[in-house]
Formats: structure tokens, C-alpha cells, sequence
């Protein structure tokens, strides 16, 4: 399932290489949060429920407004109604529709009960400061509300404080661009609607992480602010921000336009689509002889980690693909984790094993297990396999002659209850 999307995200990238001159030039405009996920919120006694998915969407529907009455601008929303979106989902729309602009539009709130007020416009690239560090957990927990965001994001927690370090700078092209558009945007705020700014800040924000076009997140004030949340629900503040939004994409385009009469002449050739490895590809980060569950501190934040252990020595191996580019990539996410040693390795496909065989290891005890255990509400005894050695209880269960087979049987058997399945390579 990874596989694929990754790979399909990137076909997105790749022909978004192609995108054709003469096209209209297209602006996602992404509502923050929608549905069930309501973003930031405050309860006030003269202004009600003030709620952050409530503002983000009249916002975006009247600078939608302005920019369609523009013959140049083509316009494609995340969402025009109240929904639950994936973030995989929004950044997919823009990829795909091979936008030129990706603007996301959103409401502050701090920690406490009420805040000092003021704008911020967010763009890709290192964070600055544990302030925006705040920020990035906040916005970026959307992600951990769907199974399919989870998988495809798995290549971090933002959570956890190994993870917030080995957040590096991500090499963006499009980071010159998004501060300019980010820039224009709060000094309208400034300028024309008399509002404070926080300033532009670069941060590692998923949403704008996977887009392939200039891209801003607007953090349109704080609702934590009770006059700011007055202003925010009000016609005439979502009119306001929305026509400082809008001026500023027209000064962006037009500044972009006189770039692209510059570099007229010398035209870049587009990059050919990068095709699949005949090999899977993963990152070995470590070799051991100690076994780590997941979220142990050691396995430093990296997610979905596939343990094998062979010869008493667990190896454990960090996402799969067969792209080049992005096994380059997991690499360095591996490395800049802190697994300085780690390289990747490359599995044939569905090969079976011609000596030997896969087994999961579910349980290494000193004592045996009761039959309370979940293992054995998820299994009948008799198809586990115990065997003492060395003063412990190894509990094994099934016979792959296939890697993926034994991946497969770890999944079920961990939707069964079982956690931190190691498979086995006996030989
Ligand atoms: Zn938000």
C-alpha cells in the first residue's frame, strides 16, 4: 500500500516536470481542518463557539471568489464544504493538478486561555524556534486522525523530541517563491487591515512538505484572542483578509511572470520519469543482539520498522520502496535520525528462501505464558511453538518461505492484538 501511493505521489511529481507554458495558472486554496476535525477552537459568552474549520472556509470561498472573476487564474479548493479531508488528499489535489500555487489557510490559538493577537504565514523549510515547533505539532497532528495519512507520513512522529531534531533542512526550490508570496501576504495584513504580524517563519509543516509548487500555510489570526476572534468571524475581517490575500497572489504573479520573460531563452529539458528498482529497498539501521519495541527512545522516532532477526542478532530495517530517489531519501531521514551507520539494502522480490524458512517470533519470557496472554485469544496453543533456551521462553508461530508471506502474517496477526512481532530468519 505505501508502495504504491508513494509511488504514485511520485508520478505526480514527475509529470508535474511537464506541466505545459501556456496553461492558466492554478491556485489550490485548501480550508484548514473541515468535519469532524474542527482545528482550534474558544467558547466566549458574548461570541459563542468560535472554531477555526468555521472561519478557514468563508475565507477561502471569498478570495475563490475574487480570484475566478480573473480570467488569468484557474482556482481548485480542497474543500467547499464542511468535511474531513486527509492531509494526503490535499496534498495529492495539488500535485495532480499541477498547480502553480498551494495556499492553506488557517486559525491560531496558544496554549493558554487567551493570547496576544496577530497573523503568521508559514512556508517549507527548517524551523527557527520552539515556537514554531509548537505549531507544526498542533497543525501536523491532523495527520494522526486517518490510518492511510499514518502509513504514508509514517517516516516520523512528530512527537517525539528525537524526531523534532532530525527535522533538517528539507532542499526546497520552491522556498524563494513561497517566502515572497508569504511576505506580500502580511504586509497587506499589516498595511491595508491595520493587523499585527508575526512575521513570515519557516517550518516543517506536512502540509506544505509534499507539495511541488510554492506554498504557504496563513495563520489568519488567533482565535484564542477574544477581540482577534471577533474580528475573524466577522464579514467584514474574512472580506478583509481574503482581498489581502488575493493582492498579494496578483503582486506575486506579477513578479513571477517578469521572472519567467527573464528565463525565457534558456529553457530547462524536463526530467524524464524515474522508473521503478527490480529490487525493494530498505534502511538497515542497526544490528543487535537487544530487542526494541516500537517507540523505543533507540529506534530514535523512525516508525514502521521491520525487525528481523537472524542468527540471535535483530536487524532492524526502516521503510521500503523500490524508487531510487526515494530510498535517497529514507536514507538520509535515517541519517539525519541519527543512525549515522545506516545503508540501504536491497531484497528481491517474493524470493523464497531455498534452505530454510520465516517464522515469527511472538514473545521472548522468563516465565511461560498463561494462556490469558492475547497471543493466545489470537492463536490456538497448539499452532505456537514454545522452546526454552538460554533460560528463556521463545514463542514462535508459522512456517513463510517468502518474506512478504511472513510481513503479511505479522499484520494480521497485529490487527489480532499482537504487538512487536519479530520476524525470523532460520536458516
Ligand atoms: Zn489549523
Amino acid at each position: 500500500m505505501i508502495h504504491f501511493k508513494k509511488y504514485l505521489i511520485f508520478l505526480a511529481l514527475s509529470l508535474f516536470a511537464f506541466a505545459n507554458a501556456q496553461k492558466k495558472f492554478t491556485i489550490v486554496l485548501d480550508a484548514g481542518h473541515g468535519g469532524t476535525d474542527i482545528g482550534a477552537n474558544r467558547t466566549y459568552s458574548d461570541l459563542g463557539h468560535v472554531v477555526e474549520k468555521n472561519i478557514t472556509l468563508p475565507v477561502v470561498l471569498k478570495l475563490g471568489r475574487l480570484l475566478e472573476k480573473n480570467k488569468d487564474f484557474k482556482v481548485i479548493y480542497t474543500r467547499k464544504l464542511d468535511e474531513t479531508l486527509t492531509l494526503t488528499f490535499r496534498t495529492q489535489t495539488s500535485n495532480k493538478n499541477k498547480a502553480d500555487l498551494f495556499i492553506s489557510v488557517h486559525c491560531n490559538a496558544g496554549r493558554q486561555a487567551t493570547s496576544p493577537p496577530g497573523t503568521e504565514t508559514f512556508v517549507m523549510g527548517p524551523a527557527q524556534n520552539n515556537v514554531n515547533l509548537e505549531v507544526a505539532k498542533a497543525e501536523n497532528d491532523v495527520i494522526y486522525l486517518n490510518e492511510e495519512d499514518k502509513e504514508f507520513f509514517g517516516s516520523y512522529d512528530p512527537k517525539s523530541p528525537e524526531s523534532l531534531i532530525a527535522l533538517k533542512i528539507q532542499q526546497s526550490k520552491y522556498l524563494e517563491s513561497s517566502l515572497l508570496l508569504g511576505s506580500l501576504v502580511e504586509e497587506n495584513f499589516v498595511k491595508k487591515d491595520k493587523r499585527i504580524s508575526r512575521g513570515v517563519k519557516q517550518d516543517n509543516l506536512h502540509v506544505l512538505r509534499l507539495n511541488a509548487m510554492p506554498s504557504v500555510l496563513i495563520e489568519t489570526g488567533f482565535v484564542s484572542n477574544h477581540d482577534e476572534a471577533e474580528y475573524l468571524i466577522s464579514e467584514k475581517g474574512q472580506n478583509e483578509i481574503a482581498e489581502s490575500i488575493y493582492n498579494a497572489i496578483i503582486s506575486y504573479k506579477k513578479a513571477m511572470d517578469r521572472n519567467a520573460d527573464k528565463n525565457d531563452e534558456k529553457k530547462e529539458e524536463p526530467k524524464p520519469v524515474e522508473q521503478p528498482l527490480s529490487n525493494d529497498f530498505r534502511i538497515l539501521l542497526m544490528s543487535t543482539p537487544a530487542k526494541y519495541n516500537d517507540g523505543d527512545p533507540a529506534l530514535k522516532g523512525l516508525n514502521y520498522i521491520l525487525t528481523i532477526k537472524e542468527n540471535g542478532q535483530y536487524k532492524y530495517y526502516f521503510a521500503t520502496t523500490n524508487m531510487a530517489s526515494i530510498r535517497d531519501s529514507n536514507l538520509k531521514t535515517a541519517k539525519d535520525a541519527g543512525f549515522k551507520n545506516a545503508v540501504a539494502i536491497g531484497f528481491v522480490p517474493n524470493q523464497a528462501l531455498a534452505d530454510g524458512y520465516y517464522t515469527l517470533e511472538l514473545a521472548v519470557t522468563k516465565d511461560k505464558l498463561s494462556s490469558k496472554s492475547p497471543i493466545f485469544s489470537a492463536l490456538k496453543e497448539k499452532d505456537v511453538k514454545r522452546e526454552k533456551s538460554g533460560g528463556k521462553f521463545y514463542y514462535t508461530f508459522g512456517q513463510f518461505k517468502t518474506l512478504e508471506d511472513a510481513v503479511k502474517s505479522k499484520k494480521d496477526l497485529e490487527e489480532r492484538g499482537i504487538k512487536n512481532i519479530v520476524i525470523q530468519k532460520i536458516l
